[in-house]
């Protein structure tokens, strides 16, 4: 599932080649945006800004429009040199942008809207967020007001994936981030101190920001799909086991996290 330092990563990519520009041509391929008529309603319209929030991303334009787009499990961003091959199949597009020699393409959807009221309607849902693990300045007192009003017995390896705690932490991340701050993810989050929370927050924005600036394939992974490996801490073999409503697979080490 894309997490918030690709969603971010995406951004950085796509914003030297829209921000600022009027697009060549835009297209909506998903028949289920067929009668949108975003092409018309977009045409000869600059790009303002292309910002992440989260695992947000948001296509703003003159005239106050912005396209919202959330990958969910499936979706995902692809930018390419004009006439390049795409790194998924064409009928998996929903959105294709042309400008600058490129094709920038959001396949798969699922989500992806266009909202008029732009301000109200959007400051609105990025409220109900927490603060995005990949702001420039981390809101901690912000994190840890949303991390004490929710359920002090829920894990807290589930209660960092709940967007409206901290925004932008996935099922990885927060695997990644419990075993660098020596935290089992299984401890209710009314056991974790303020500093612990900190903690995962301040191991975790660096590696995120990394991966946002490079790709996520420029940051190594310690513990995350390596169950039955030795701990690259203490050497203890690396469990998993589902957690959560969703059942996430969640890896730790039983050694070196309490
Ligand atoms: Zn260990």
């Amino acid at each position: 599932m894309p997490e918030g330092d690709t969603i971010h990563h995406a951004a950085r990519r796509i914003r030297p080649l829209l921000a600022g520009r009027v697009p060549d041509e835009i297209r909506t391929p998903q028949p289920r945006h067929s009668l949108d008529r975003w092409p018309q309603r977009l045409a000869g319209r600059a790009v303002t800004s292309v910002d992440a929030y989260g695992k947000h991303l948001f296509l703003r334009w003159e005239g106050g429009l912005t396209l919202h787009s959330h990958l969910r499990l499936t979706g995902a961003w692809g930018v390419y040199r004009a006439g390049a091959r795409w790194g998924r199949s064409p009928r998996r597009a929903w959105l294709v942008i042309c400008a600058a020699g490129h094709d920038v393409v959001q396949f798969d959807g699922p989500l992806l809207e266009l909202l008029t009221d732009s301000r109200t309607r959007f400051d609105q849902r990025l409220a109900a967020l927490g603060p995005d693990i990949l702001a420039p300045a981390f809101d901690d007192a912000r994190f840890l007001r949303r991390l004490r009003e929710d359920d002090p017995t829920r894990p807290i390896g589930d209660a960092l994936l709940d967007q409206r705690t901290v925004a932008g932490i996935g099922n990885i991340w927060k695997c990644e981030g419990c075993f660098l701050a020596r935290i089992d993810p299984w401890r209710p989050t009314g056991a974790v101190s303020d500093e612990e929370a900190l903690a995962i927050m301040r191991a975790l924005r660096p590696r995120m920001e990394q991966s946002a600036e490079h790709g996520h394939r420029a940051v190594k992974r310690e513990i995350y799909e390596r169950a039955g490996r030795p701990c690259p801490r203490c050497g203890t073999p690396i469990r998993q086991r589902g957690q959560g409503d969703a059942n996430r697979p969640t890896f730790w080490c039983p050694g070196c996290q309490r």
